[in-house]
């Protein structure tokens, strides 16, 4: 990667970072859906179908431009599989001219010289691909062996940060496989990271002894690295032990699915479940103060990691105890959408 580019990067997300700080009243992480369907059918995943259709180009881009009149940080396009949808550099691209750090996850599975030039044109920033054994089997096929040429072409060709995250728990067959894949990340550049695998409601199933153990080795390998900024979190999930933090899941994280709708997270769909184009900074600050039951067993990484700029601030309380801090946009005569661009 260019040093140029590297450190444009390092000062864009810097100013993201002072930004958060300063002010609450904005997402700093909205995950964006630009397809349901995935090429792959993985055991374990509860977010894709078979059959969806790309979101068409039009409705993508407004989505992008409703996150920026939100005044939101970052986007990560995930699926499915992203890579599925035939105009994600064009998102990408639009979500770059808003000044946003913008990332995606993908199986890796599509990636090809011609797509990571195409990424790279975009602007992409970030990617990262789990990877979850060496060899595939009947729960996941996102297998190093497979994926091994991609990952050659991405430490040549890549001009956005890549991780590679291993993964433990919720039924992996061969634990050790982690270690295996973490070791190749390295070899190859890439950032790295272990990832304890939820359940099917994003809740914690308490890791073996063997897996344990791998955690450990996995992290000595790594270092430190930026993408895993709450790493006490992981832990904590390793040991099967609760964490005591505040989920801001609606207000600095946002989950915008396929239709639109914004709702907590992957694990929590349906909640709140407002169209993007209604939702506004009262959303922001209600959900801002909500508590989350689902907070101490959660292993939602990137809502954990982000929830660290706040974890300081206001105390949180159950939703029906949060103060009526607005009235809807249409009892302040405010016409939906509008609300979102005021500063
Ligand atoms: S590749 Fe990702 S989205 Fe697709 S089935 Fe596997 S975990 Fe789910
Ligand atoms: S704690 Fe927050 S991110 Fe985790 S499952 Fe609950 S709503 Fe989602």
């Amino acid at each position: 990667m260019h040093l140029k580019l590297k450190i444009e990067r390092m000062a864009r997300l810097a100013g993201h970072g002072l930004r958060a700080l300063a002010d609450q009243d904005h997402p700093l992480l909205a995950h964006l859906i630009p397809i349901r369907r995935c090429n792959l059918s993985c055991g374990y995943c509860n977010e894709y179908d078979a059959v969806s259709k790309p979101v068409p180009l039009e409705v993508m881009l407004r989505r992008v431009d409703l996150l920026a009149g939100l005044r939101t940080a970052a986007i990560t396009f995930s699926g499915g599989e992203p890579l599925l949808h035939p105009a994600l550099d064009a998102l990408v691209a639009r979500a770059r001219s808003h000044g946003m750090f913008v990332t995606m996850i993908t199986n890796g599975y599509m990636l090809s010289p011609e797509i990571i030039g195409g990424l790279n044109r975009a602007g992409l920033d970030h990617l990262q691909i789990s990877i979850d054994n060496v060899e595939p089997d009947a729960v996941s096929m996102k297998s190093l062996r497979l994926l091994e040429p991609k990952l050659k072409w991405l430490s040549e060709l890549a001009e956005f940060s890549v991780a590679i995250n291993s993964v433990l728990g919720a039924g992996v067959q061969n634990p050790k496989d982690a270690l295996t894949v973490a070791r190749r990340a390295r070899q190859l550049g890439f950032q790295g990271s272990v990832g304890v695998i939820h359940d099917g409601h994003g809740q914690l199933q308490s890791l073996s002894g063997i897996e344990k153990e791998l955690y450990q080795a996995i992290k000595s390998l790594q270092g430190w690295r930026p993408v895993r900024l709450n790493r006490s979190f992981q832990d904590n999930l390793a040991e099967g032990r609760p964490n005591r933090w505040r989920c801001r899941a609606g207000a600095r994280y946002l989950y915008v699915d396929e239709n639109g709708l914004v709702h907590y997270c992957s694990q929590q769909r349906g909640t709140p479940g407002i169209p993007l184009e209604r939702y506004t900074r009262y959303d922001i600050r209600r959900e801002y103060l909500a508590e989350k039951s689902c907070a101490p067993y959660c292993t939602v990484n990137c809502a954990q990691q982000v929830a660290i700029a706040d974890n300081w601030r206001a105390p949180q309380r159950a939703l029906a105890a949060v103060p009526r801090l607005d009235p809807t946009p249409a009892a302040a005569g405010i016409p939906a959408g509008d609300i979102q661009l005021a500063p």
